[in-house]
């Protein structure tokens, strides 16, 4: 999708902060942070959202996942078997939600204490 901006990053057109990467995801800064930590997981295949993505392909939604995760550990979010200190799974689903790039990614946020609910 050319006209995808996340599809536009994976292809490499635009310019990213990349964290992370496998054959299937890829990690990257928001440009616009809201946390110390805040990365963005997509899967490298355009897919809207990950209610599409789960009937299409289980696999690589579990990837994308695990990516975050791996992410959460690399910034020093989470460790192999812990939750200390901890990140938020963020995945804005449709204009209600605040969904404005319709290509699913998921935001790792943390670095500070994030509040519940968050309005
Ligand atoms: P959404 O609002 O769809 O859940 O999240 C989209 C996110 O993409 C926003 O947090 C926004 O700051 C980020 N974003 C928008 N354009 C770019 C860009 O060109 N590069 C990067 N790295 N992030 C972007
Ligand atoms: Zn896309």
């Amino acid at each position: 999708m050319t006209d995808c901006l996340f599809c536009r990053i994976v292809a490499g057109e635009i310019p990213a902060d990349v964290v992370h990467e496998t054959d299937r995801t890829l990690a990257f800064r928001d440009v616009n942070p809201q946390a110390p930590t805040h990365v963005l997981v997509i899967p490298k295949q355009h897919h809207a959202t990950a209610g599409l993505l789960v009937g299409a392909d289980p696999q690589l939604l579990a990837d994308v996942v695990a990516a975050a995760h791996a992410v959460a550990i690399q910034e020093g979010l989470a460790s192999e078997d812990g939750t200390e200190p901890g990140y938020r799974l963020v995945a804005n689903t449709g204009p209600q939600a605040g969904q404005t790039v319709h290509h699913l990614h998921l935001h790792v946020l943390g670095g500070r204490d994030l509040h519940w609910p968050p309005g």
